[in-house]
């Protein structure tokens, strides 16, 4: 009898073990998914809200934006309240405004528009400060740029440069795609499937031209993207927005194998391709 009762409580305490530990992964696993559903809510209020507001401030900066539908804008802003939302922002030496963080949110939420996960998980902080900065042991001054920590803009520079849309010089873009490839191949936090595996289609075409570009070959692309490879894809980014016309006239193949990369068509009025299942 004795053996039985001790049999049975070790039994009762394992199974009282097993049910915290299965709780434990339960909560761990429906957490992040409650507290996105939080902050969606949050953003279905402000979106009533204030969307006239936000939109007019967007379109003043973002030509990308302003060409948009009145759907596409719809769908556009919501991506930019979430993006905002989940991130949070840092100001170095600046005065914290308002534009700020949606101007930002922005420059992320157009890059990743055609793609269903837009959201660049790893990163969680996003530093804003106010003009060119050094950074690590570098002679040059930095406009922005992506590391572990994070992902750091030149206010100065994104400003002045989205107010320039055609140069093919956007650091807010240039930034975003190194946090778009870093969360897809460095980090793994933030795939977006379609994304990860079409990469290597894009690169069968992209790769020959960077390396002509290596070798002294010019085009349209900044002379900047024959630094490297990951310096390659983010000035491919900038002139693929900015100058879209002139990059599909002059490197169709490129241009083509961005289009499908991303999903969407700059030149096209509602940018994405394919509707993706998250909104
Ligand atoms: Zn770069």
């Amino acid at each position: 009898m004795q053996e039985k009762l001790v049999f049975f409580r070790s039994m009762s305490s394992g199974f009282n073990m097993f049910g915290f530990i299965l709780l434990g992964l339960v909560i761990a696993r429906v957490t992040p998914h409650v507290w996105v559903w939080v902050k969606k809510k949050k953003i279905i209020r402000v979106y009533e809200e204030r969307h006239k507001d936000f939109e007019s401030l967007i379109c003043r900066y973002n030509p990308y934006f302003k060409s948009l539908s009145k759907a596409g804008r719809e769908r556009f802003l919501r991506r930019v309240l979430l993006f905002m939302e989940l991130k949070k922002f840092e100001y170095i030496d600046i005065e914290p405004e308002e534009s700020m963080p949606l101007l930002v949110s922005a420059a992320a939420v157009q890059l990743t528009f055609g793609l269903e996960h837009f959201l660049l998980d790893y990163f969680k902080t996003i530093y804003i400060l106010k003009d060119k900065y050094r950074y690590g042991l570098y002679n040059m001054p930095f406009e922005g740029h992506v590391s572990e920590e994070g992902i750091y803009l030149s206010w100065t520079h994104f400003i002045r440069e989205f107010n320039d849309y055609s140069d093919g010089q956007n650091v807010g873009l240039h930034e975003m795609a190194h946090a778009l490839t870093y969360v897809n191949f460095t980090v793994q936090d933030g795939r977006d499937n379609a994304f990860y595996n079409h990469f290597n289609d894009f690169s069968l075409i992209a790769r020959p031209i960077f390396e002509r570009m290596q070798a002294g070959e010019t085009n349209l692309l900044d002379s900047y993207a024959a630094t490297n490879y990951q310096e390659f894809w983010a000035v491919c980014i900038e002139t693929f927005f900015e100058r879209s016309t002139n990059f599909r006239r002059q490197l169709p193949e490129l241009y083509n194998a961005l289009c499908s990369l991303l999903n969407q068509d700059p030149l096209t009025p509602e940018k994405v391709l394919v509707p993706t299942p998250a909104s």
